[in-house]
């Protein structure tokens, strides 16, 4: 296999522990279990990706299916194609009028708006337009021209989506903007989805939310995948208790031309797709929700930028770089395998 062909070799520096590997591309996260306890697995669609639940004993069938339906009730609400989304109906009246939301989406939507702020721009949900350009460029594996490009650029403004929390509304200032839940819904998903399995008193859980992954009680391992394999076959692995753990790659869904790589991660500075250096940012903390917009931001930003925001908030991560290496934070030391498991 390729990235077996690594090279190993352990930095220090200021924050990080340095491990670098080379030979690694493309890459996921996934969990295993001890199957010798009582399992149940749920997988649906939602999102646009496969959802799992993984519970441990108890009444498992109908509280997965009590989840199930309230993941399937926020993909309503925050959905981007759905005519009848709060997220749809936000993005069609954008210019013309307030719409009202649920409760949900005003609560994303707000959090959204300050991880906006925090990643100084590099994570910003009203960059849709681009987003949407750039999932259509890599459908068709054809880079969009320079002057929809701009278009898509000068559409996206943190500060034109206004939000009012006693009205219940949403809005965007001017017609053509759109916002876009894809790098931050799954996280909020997650976290709810904790949320209820422990009002439920479940003890033991995995939910994996196409790479947005919540354990619950006990030690638990999470593979992430070799960025150079196809889905599921990981790389390294990391050992975790009750932490939330999230990937955005830049390597998934892309195309190349001419020797770079477009993607769907978009630096909305630039319009273009991110180009920070980083392949992959896996992160580990404890809110989901958190680590989907801050893990995407910091695909944007890089890793110099993007590490003091880390340090602040105490979550630890995995970065991948373009060219191979992995470099994982000092607090992850002792609970970061390289190999299958
Ligand atoms: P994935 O959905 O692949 O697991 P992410 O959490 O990184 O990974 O989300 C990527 C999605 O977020 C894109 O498909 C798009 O909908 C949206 N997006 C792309 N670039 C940005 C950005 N700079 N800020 C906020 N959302 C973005
Ligand atoms: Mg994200």
């Amino acid at each position: 296999m390729l990235f077996m062909e690594f090279l190993f070799q352990t930095l220090y520096c200021f924050y990080l522990n340095v491990i670098i590997i080379i030979g690694f591309y493309q890459y996921f996260a996934y969990s295993q279990s001890d199957m010798r306890e009582k399992v149940f697995q749920k997988i649906f669609p939602a999102f646009g990706t496969v959802n799992s639940l993984i519970l441990y004993g108890g009444d498992c069938p109908s509280i997965a299916e009590q989840v199930k339906k309230r993941i399937l009730e926020l993909h309503r609400l925050f959905s981007f194609f759905e005519p009848e989304s709060d997220i749809f109906r936000i993005n069609k009246q954008a210019g013309r009028e307030p719409v009202f939301v649920h409760r949900d989406t005003l609560y994303v939507l707000s959090r959204a708006l300050a991880f906006g702020r925090e990643t100084q721009g590099a994570f910003d949900v009203t960059a849709g337009a681009a987003g949407r350009l750039w999932r259509d460029a890599v459908r068709s594996a054809q880079i969009p021209s320079e002057r929809e490009i701009a278009g898509c650029r000068s559409l996206s403004g943190l500060g034109d989506l206004i939000l009012d929390e006693a009205a219940e509304t949403a809005f965007l200032r001017r017609r053509g903007q759109q916002v876009d839940l894809g790098g931050i819904a799954k996280g909020y998903a997650a976290d709810e989805t904790a949320r209820l399995l422990k009002e439920y008193k479940v003890n033991k859980a995995l939910v994996n939310f196409g790479g947005t992954v919540i354990t619950i009680g006990g030690e638990q391992k999470v593979g992430i995948q070799n960025p150079y394999q196809k889905n599921g076959e990981s790389a390294a692995y990391i050992v975790v208790e009750n932490k939330a753990v999230v990937t955005s790659g830049t390597y998934e869904r892309g195309f190349f031309f001419e020797g770079r790589r477009y993607h769907h991660i978009i630096d909305p500075r630039t319009g273009w797709p991110a180009d920070s250096g980083l392949l992959s940012v896996t992160l580990v903390g404890g809110s989901a929700m958190e680590l989907d917009a801050l893990a995407t931001g910091i695909c944007v930003l890089g890793e110099k930028r993007g590490l003091p925001l880390l340090e602040k908030r105490r979550i630890e991560a995995v970065l991948i770089s373009d060219d191979g290496e992995i470099r994982i934070t000092r607090g992850l030391q002792g609970n970061f395998f390289m190999g299958i498991k």
